[in-house]
């Protein structure tokens, strides 16, 4: 038996194995600082600190822990994980390295542009100001890239200043992310429970942000439908969308399956929203009921601005490789759609349009040619191989 080349139809030559997705220049915009540290942290910095709450004080199981009442259904176990996470990170010290090992890790899973959002005001209990919590955290992220180019990966990351919804202190925290806008935050998020607290009700926030010229993106259309998405943008003026998975009930699809958007979803289409989604966070919190129903799948064919993301690696056990294999795994995904969705992500950074630019030229296209180029390598290998038997 020779060995057989592979010819037509969908291919190992389109399919990218496990190790050419963690290889791929990947971008990340939606990525919770307290929702991504690595489980031996949380069990050394609760040790520092003298936090006895910890469920588990062995790293391994902490980290099943974490999963598991994520995965739980129960909002009050979900909101847990995050009481935990954000106990251990009320010192300089610790927020640091937080901020250090969070660039690390994304560099060693082929994340080449990061922004990472974190509310300051959860930091404050041991009595640093948001000034400190920002600098400490500035500080980290520089650590972290500068520890990633030794270990041989390039990665920049900017941070996101988040608001809670529940609280009454966004337009404080968006003066602040306005303050720190050139030295390492790149724009301004709300996030917390949707229902109940609409964006609307920081409005001034908003508004202060605009007259600004400065960016924000806002949590809508999770847990909550379309009037949010509709409040987020046309009220509030979003740059981007944190989900927005709720889009899909603005589509139809007909039995014939032919596809008609309603107003919102064509404006969200047509303007080009960019929709930071992350699949594995939407199964967790019910936002979505399994990989092949998440609306990803049908937006990414209706070319929406869609964009791949993790939300909590922790708290989901995932990383921007582990979504991506989801997604291969369940749409038949290629390198050609990976593409599209860095590059989706990289033109909805907050970042200047000619770093964005550069970043895709220099960096993502490039990285993704080689990768495609790989499989001729391998097939002249394989032939060589049958040919001398
Ligand atoms: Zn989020």
């Amino acid at each position: 038996m020779t060995s057989q080349t592979s010819t037509g139809g969908h291919t190992d030559r389109d399919t990218p194995s496990a190790e050419q997705i963690r290889r791929a220049p990947k971008v990340l915009l939606h990525d919770h600082l307290d929702g991504g540290l690595r489980p031996g942290t949380v069990v050394d910095l609760a040790r520092e600190c003298g936090y006895e709450g910890l469920p588990e004080t062995d790293a391994d199981k902490l980290g099943i822990w974490f999963r598991e009442a994520a995965d739980s259904g129960s909002l009050e176990r979900y909101l847990e994980t995050f009481a935990h996470t954000c106990a251990v990170m009320q010192t300089k010290d610790a927020l640091k390295r937080v901020a250090a090992e969070c660039a690390e890790d994304l560099a060693e899973d082929g994340v080449v542009y990061a922004e990472i959002r974190y509310a300051p005001e959860q930091h404050l209990e041991a009595g640093l100001t948001l000034e400190e919590v920002v600098e400490a955290v500035n500080d980290g992220f520089r650590e972290g890239e500068r520890r990633a180019k030794a270990n041989g990966h390039r990665i920049r990351v900017g941070a996101l200043l988040t608001a809670m919804r529940h609280a009454a202190r966004a337009l404080e925290i968006a003066e602040l992310a306005n303050r720190y806008r050139d030295h390492g935050v790149v724009g301004f998020d709300i996030a917390g429970a949707e229902a109940g607290f609409p964006p609307t009700r920081h409005l001034d926030a908003f508004e202060f942000l605009k007259r600004e010229n400065n960016h924000f993106t806002i949590h809508a259309g999770e847990a909550f439908g379309l009037p949010s998405i509709w409040q987020a943008l046309q009220w509030c003026g979003a740059d981007r969308l944190g989900h927005g998975v709720r889009i899909i009930d603005d589509i139809e699809i007909a039995e014939d399956g032919s596809v008609t958007l309603g107003r919102l979803a064509s404006y969200v289409r047509d303007k080009r929203i960019p929709l930071e989604m992350c699949p594995s966070s939407n199964l967790q919190t019910g936002a979505a009921t399994s990989y092949a129903e998440h609306p990803i799948g049908l937006l990414r064919k209706l070319h929406f601005r869609a964009t791949v993301n993790t939300d909590n690696r922790l708290m989901s056990g995932t990383s921007m490789s582990r979504e991506f294999e989801h997604l291969v795994g369940t749409f038949g995904y290629t390198l050609d759609d990976m593409q599209w969705f860095t590059v989706n992500a990289m033109k909805s950074a907050f970042i200047p349009f000619d770093e964005r630019l550069a970043m895709i030229n220099d960096v993502i296209k490039p990285g993704y040619a080689e990768l495609k180029s790989e499989w001729l390598f391998r097939q002249t290998v394989s032939t060589s191989a049958s040919a001398g038997n």
